[in-house]
């Protein structure tokens, strides 16, 4: 928008550039175009600069209610009142535009890569569990997807042709403009409603039967993804140029994102991996033997040396069996076993007598039986040492935001004896 009337600018210059006459119809204007930006075009050895004034030219010129402030009131109206109006958009994108791909023959895609727009990635999680990193998979997976429709070659309409969006002259954008006072305009930018923005359309006689002039359909696609030995969770899995297919897009790539599901008994970090195990206490001193059921399925019979004591929270490793490392699978992590010991609750005397016997014997106490009496008999209570502790340290900080707030008044008691 704005406010001050717009003084009168040159409105012949675009005309001339097309060399059409100021009451040029539609059709002559889009014919002298045609023969002009062909002839200019860069890719054909023409001259950049003319190409873009050609397109500049010929966006306000196509566009009625453009050209209509431009007949009115100029060059500069269009620019101050859209934000560069009269070359808001790429020269190139109006020349495809127009001609709906290459007029040189290059196939569907325009000669220019860079021009066309890039699709989204799709982005799956895919569930595996530790199983299928340690041992590699593969996993088909049907997904559906958007494919330029086969008959008509994404175009949507059975002669190839397509129409401009008489809605918007194929801009796929309109503009709305309010007169707000004698000189005064405002103008919108919003996409056409008609065409949802792509500036095409596509006559009901015309249009492709397979695609319903949709120019995409769905295909379901099988896709196998190998799950390699010792990939991670969170690795991405990526399939390029297979997500939803559009016209004059580049397509996005399909990404799968490992999820490792919880194992009930290993876990891993890195490439080692950990397993919990509990030991009677006779187990712990007088040795023991498991089996453990690997992620492959291997039996592996877990024992220590002979003689040895393993202690309450004690780890031992066993080398290269672990994870096997990604693209080397031949190598590996460690395999961690970390040991609780159960103790029994109570013993007997008879069995207290017993195991005296064997172990190493208790440390002497150096008193009498009179010295004895004279000591304090004590009880030793069960306690759940976590819980008391954050009790106790909860009490301390309530306490201390008391003392806090008596702080506070005390100081204000010190400044009213000072007053
Ligand atoms: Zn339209
Ligand atoms: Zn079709």
């Amino acid at each position: 928008m704005f406010g001050r009337a717009p003084k009168k600018s040159d409105n012949t210059k675009y005309y001339e550039i097309l060399g059409v006459p100021k009451t040029a119809a539609p059709e002559d204007l889009k014919k002298a175009y045609r023969k002009a930006a062909i002839k200019n075009h860069p890719d054909k050895g023409g001259d950049p600069e003319k190409f873009k004034e050609l397109a500049q030219a010929y966006e306000v010129l196509s566009d009625p209610e453009k050209r209509e402030i431009y007949d009115q009131y100029g060059e500069d109206a269009l620019k101050e009142g859209m934000g560069g109006g009269g070359g808001g958009h790429d020269p190139f994108d109006i020349f495809s535009s127009f001609f709906g791909g290459s007029p040189f023959g290059g196939g569907g895609g325009s000669s220019r890569g860079r021009r066309q727009r890039r699709g989204e990635d799709v982005v799956h999680p895919l569930k595996v569990s530790l199983e299928d990193l340690y041992n590699g998979t593969s996993k088909k997976l049907s997904l559906s997807r958007n494919v330029l429709c086969s008959k008509c070659k994404g175009k949507g309409s059975k002669s190839g042709a397509s129409m401009k969006c008489s809605g918007c002259q194929g801009s796929g954008m309109k503009v709305t403009i309010r007169q707000l006072g004698p000189s005064m305009i405002q103008q919108m930018q919003h996409p056409c409603n008609e065409c949802k923005g792509t500036g095409e359309m596509i006559n009901d006689k015309d249009r492709c039967g397979q695609c319903k002039g949709e120019k995409v359909v769905q295909e379901k696609k099988v896709l196998e993804v190998v799950v390699e030995k010792g990939m991670q969770n969170g690795q991405k899995i990526t399939f390029p140029g297979e997500a939803d297919e559009a016209p004059d897009t580049v397509t996005g790539d399909i990404v799968f994102v490992l999820q490792q599901k919880e194992h009930p008994k290993f876990k891993r970090k890195g490439d080692d991996l950990f397993v919990e195990h509990t030991l009677s206490l006779t187990e712990a001193l007088c040795g023991f033997q498991f089996i453990l059921t690997h992620l492959d399925n291997r039996q592996l019979i877990i024992k220590p040396q002979p003689g040895e004591v393993v202690k309450p929270d004690q780890f031992k490793a066993i080398n290269d069996e672990g994870m096997p490392m990604y693209q080397r699978p031949f190598m590996r992590g460690k395999l961690y076993i970390h040991f609780t010991v159960e103790f029994p609750d109570t013993l007997s005397p008879e069995q207290c007598k017993n195991l005296e016997a064997v172990l190493p014997p208790k440390p002497k106490t150096q008193m009498t039986d009179m010295e004895l009496d004279e000591c304090e008999e004590t009880t030793l209570h069960d306690v759940n040492i976590e819980e008391e502790m954050r009790r106790k340290q909860q009490q301390a900080q309530e306490a201390y935001d008391e003392d806090d707030e008596d702080m506070h008044g005390g100081a204000q008691r010190v400044q009213c004896a000072q007053q």
